[in-house]
């Protein structure tokens, strides 16, 4: 939830803009890898950025969305690109009553065909999270991480207990600033209903999710830079894993005594120690 007063459009394009270069920066979207969206539920002007209007249907039916403003970032742009000019790389949609269809606002000289495609998924979480806790702000980010998506090709690191009882005991924050864990999915064709239904669903228990041979999808109902900060915690700790496995496992890792420690000191709520 964002507390007013809210941010500009323009704040909040230059935001998607800053976590589309941190998502390259930490090599988690090459080429035209990765994609943004944000749904506000505060009322935004989009026109004098995204002047030209057309009709779209969305790939799904979102009641919960009816009046959200959605912006979303254009298939095959690159992340690290869209800052420098994020109205030619983003769409803004505006979700029209009974959640069928949107306005989608773009710009003159917008670089795309059509919003990117695993915007399903997108759609469906920030719905799926909306209905659930009803806040007016929701960030998700689609990357893919190297180390991470490299340990999900070995079969063990695809339990999810197995995958959070070893990456989250490299450093004393990730399990403060992951809690829940990192969810994941095996593999599912992308832009597939099929990973849009497993996404939701790991999505509600945890705030990223690893799409198995493939990347992630992280979460935030505070701000674009905190998903992105997700992925970017993750994605450390996947680094350490693989770094531990290359040194044939000689890391100690915090033990689960360690482990617990932090957590009765930060009051981390957690169920993996
Ligand atoms: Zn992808």
């Amino acid at each position: 939830m964002v507390e007013a007063p809210y941010p500009e459009l323009d704040d909040l394009l230059r935001a998607v803009g800053d976590a589309g270069r941190h998502v390259a920066d930490i090599e988690a979207s090459e080429g035209a890898a990765g994609n943004i969206s944000v749904c506000l539920r505060w009322p935004v002007e989009p026109r004098t950025r995204f002047p030209v209007i057309e009709r779209l249907e969305l790939p799904q039916v979102v009641p919960d969305l009816a009046g959200a403003c959605l912006l979303v970032t254009g298939s095959g742009r690159r992340l690290r690109e869209i800052v420098d000019d994020p109205a030619a790389n983003l769409a803004c949609l505006v979700v029209e009553e009974g959640g069928r269809t949107a306005r989608m606002h773009t710009s003159h000289h917008r670089r795309f065909e059509r919003v990117t495609s695993e915007f399903n998924s997108h759609l469906a979480v920030h719905g799926d999270q909306i209905h659930a806790t009803g806040t007016n702000f929701h960030a998700v980010i689609h990357a893919q991480p190297i180390y991470l998506t490299y340990l999900s090709h070995v079969p063990r690191y695809r339990d999810v207990t197995f995958l959070n009882t070893h990456l989250l005991r490299w450093q004393p924050e990730t399990i403060v600033n992951l809690p829940e864990g990192i969810g994941v999915v095996p593999f599912l064709v992308p832009g597939s209903a099929d990973l849009m239904t497993a996404t939701i669903e790991s999505l509600r228990r945890h705030r990223i999710v690893l799409w198995s041979k493939h990347g992630v999808m992280a979460r935030s109902d505070l701000s674009i830079k905190r998903a992105a900060d997700r992925v970017e915690y993750a994605e450390t700790a996947a680094k350490y894993e693989y770094l531990d496995l290359c040194a044939r496992e000689g890391g100690e890792r915090l033990t689960v005594e360690e482990m617990r420690s932090i957590c009765e000191t930060f009051q981390v709520r957690q169920e993996f120690f």
